[in-house]
């Protein structure tokens, strides 16, 4: 399949991995927009979080408990944003669900 994220879970594009386990991939953003900025992904394509349902739900049950976990590795002292867009008028640029994980400054709300 033609996605960018696909690939850098097979290894066809490199990436500065964080975490890997069966269901989940983790990598730091190349456009880091905090100290820390990882992408947590499913390794199993789904589109984004408009596509999560019962077939899928566990999986990402699962991501965010390795965001947790990253957020302690890196002590980010239980300080952090999660951030996922969706679709064209989120800004959403790779169809492949990821959830940005946001630390190691303050962050302002609502975003923009
Ligand atoms: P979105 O805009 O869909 O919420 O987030 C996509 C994110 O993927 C962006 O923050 C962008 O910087 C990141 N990204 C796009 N291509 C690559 C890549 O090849 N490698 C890495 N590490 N990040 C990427
Ligand atoms: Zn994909």
């Amino acid at each position: 399949m033609d996605c960018i994220f696909c690939k850098i879970i097979n290894g066809k594009i490199p990436s500065n991995k964080v975490y890997e386990d069966e269901l989940v991939y983790a990598f730091y953003d190349i456009d880091q927009k905090a100290p820390v900025h990882i992408l947590v992904i499913p390794k199993q394509h789904i589109v984004s979080a408009a596509y999560i349902d019962d077939s899928n739900a566990q999986i990402v049950a699962h991501m965010f408990e390795v965001i947790a976990k990253i957020a302690r590795e890196l002590k980010l002292n239980n300080s952090f944003r999660v951030v996922t867009n969706a679709g064209d008028s989120a800004g959403q640029t790779v169809p492949h669900l990821h959830f940005h994980l946001l630390g190691g400054r303050d962050f302002s709300w609502p975003p923009g």
